[in-house]
């Protein structure tokens, strides 16, 4: 199962965290991480495997979207920051809409994102 993880800069540390509370569920063979650059690297730090992207700004948000419409991404979990502008918003409202047309999950913030996880680490 791919999972891709987005972080907006105010969220990166929040990310790490849960990706470390979550790591014996995310490390598990099954479950392949994709990741826009920046927040790719964060968790690459932290000891995750991660298929790095383009950062977002540059077309990240973008290249997971489009593996969400091709099929390939079965779970979004994009820690926005609401607090936050964005010089690519419409990358982002794309990327919502583009995991709401196919029907795919997608967590914008920790607790859902937990909720998601959780509901599949029995079957992954
Ligand atoms: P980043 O992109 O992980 O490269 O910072 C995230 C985003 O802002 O969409």
């Amino acid at each position: 199962m791919e999972i891709a993880i987005i972080s907006h800069d105010g969220k990166k540390a929040d990310m790490v965290q849960f990706l470390n509370k979550n790591k014996d569920v995310l490390s598990k063979e099954s479950i392949t991480l994709i990741a826009t650059g920046t927040t790719g690297g964060r968790a690459e730090k932290a000891g995750f495997k991660v298929i790095k992207m383009l950062s977002g700004p540059l077309g990240g948000d973008a290249q997971i979207a489009a593996r969400v419409a091709e099929g390939k991404t079965a779970m979004v979990f994009f820690f926005k920051d609401p607090l936050a502008s964005h010089p690519h918003e419409p990358d982002v409202n794309m990327l919502v809409r583009v995991c709401d047309v196919h029907n795919v999950a997608l967590a914008t913030n920790e607790a859902t994102a937990q909720l998601l996880l959780d509901a599949i680490a029995t079957r992954v």
